[in-house]
């Protein structure tokens, strides 16, 4: 990571790994060694090989210490008038939307999306203190303008999806957005996206919840539920000062699984989610690179996630991945690739 000069001080890009937990006891492939290290064991083929983050969360950390060491310090810039973001990568199944959201119950339904193939809907227990971060993330924001002198502030947030380089408003499930820049490319909007202003945790859990059934689920060959779409939740924090609206903007996203197309046995329109899914999360990956090796230029324009993403990722803007990794040694290989691309990252 780069240490920053001025604006929010600590670490621009933080990388960490959570290990979820396993019902199964023996036969993992994870070691966690201490709060900043892990050992991977590749199967016997070589010695298990020790890998190092900013933070590494063992199977037994909680929500609340994800929260407190991912997400709480970029809260406090937001409301400051920065931008941050949080990403959860890893592969179908490694925990990503139990961090981002919370437990989930799978439900299988069938909708007017059944066109693009079996629809998958995921229920969250909205009020248990297992609620993930984008929940917490809010409550924080709320709490902290509903005690501040003045509570000049404003909070809205949007939801959407990025499936096959397709934008889509979760708040509002529709035909496909398009993205504008203006004139110098520097201003990055999705044309028709709602944003919804609001100071109710009730609503915003509910929105969540409502947003999160909408996403796009697809059967493959490797899950019978992948998710294959990168979901982007926003909130926006606008303050009036004496000097004028300040605004910070945080962005939480719940990235596609990061599984191979080969390994699914992906053909057609599914093999082509696959390059769409690898393009954005190597676009993003090398974007990360390049903030982290502290590289004047950084291209965004690779994807629509990066492309969106690139006012959080520039300037004073502080970014953490958490790679989510599952322990068995049946996931193997998709946790040895996801240990290496956070190890790129950091
Ligand atoms: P992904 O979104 O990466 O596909 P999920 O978040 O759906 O993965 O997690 C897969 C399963 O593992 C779910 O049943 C989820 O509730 C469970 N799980 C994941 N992480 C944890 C955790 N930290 N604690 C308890 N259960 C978890
Ligand atoms: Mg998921």
């Amino acid at each position: 990571g780069l240490a920053t000069a001025g604006g929010p001080q600590e670490e621009r890009l933080v990388v960490v790994v959570r290990v979820r937990p396993s019902a199964e006891t023996n036969d993992h492939c994870i070691d966690v060694i201490s709060e900043k290290s892990l050992l991977f064991d590749d199967g016997g083929k070589s010695r298990p090989r020790q890998y190092s983050y900013d933070y590494v969360f063992k199977e037994t950390d909680t929500q609340e210490k994800v929260y407190k060491k991912t997400t709480a310090p970029l809260v406090r810039d937001v409301l400051n008038g920065y931008n941050a973001a949080v990403f959860a990568y890893g592969a179908t199944g490694s925990g990503k939307t139990h961090t981002m959201l919370g437990p989930c119950r799978k439900k299988t339904t069938s909708t007017a999306n059944s066109e693009r193939g079996a629809t998958a809907a995921y229920d969250v227990d909205a009020n248990n203190n297992e609620s993930g971060l984008m929940v917490r993330a809010i409550e924080e924001i709320f709490h902290n303008i509903e005690n501040s002198p003045n509570n000049s502030s404003k909070v809205s947030i949007s939801y959407l999806e990025i499936y096959n380089e397709l934008i889509r408003d979760l708040l509002n499930p529709g035909g496909p957005l398009e993205l504008r820049e203006d004139h110098r490319g520097q201003r990055i909007t999705v044309a028709g996206l709602s944003e919804i202003t609001t100071t109710s945790r009730q609503e915003v859990v509910s929105l969540l919840l409502k947003g999160n059934k909408a996403r796009t689920m697809e059967p493959t060959a490797a899950n019978q539920t992948s998710s294959r779409s990168h979901a982007l939740l926003s909130i926006t924090v606008q303050t009036k000062t004496p000097l004028g609206t300040k605004q910070g903007r945080l962005f939480l996203t719940d990235l596609a699984g990061s599984e191979r197309a080969k390994k699914t046995k992906n053909r057609g329109k599914r093999l082509q989610e696959g390059a769409h899914i690898n393009r954005s999360l190597l676009a993003l990956g090398n974007c990360i690179n390049a903030l982290s090796g502290g590289a004047r230029y950084v291209n965004y324009r690779d994807s629509k996630l990066t492309r969106l993403l690139k006012e959080a990722l520039s300037g004073k803007c502080k970014t953490v991945m958490i790679a989510h990794v599952a322990p068995e040694g049946k996931h193997r290989d998709e946790t040895k690739n996801t240990l290496v691309y956070a190890d790129r990252a950091n």
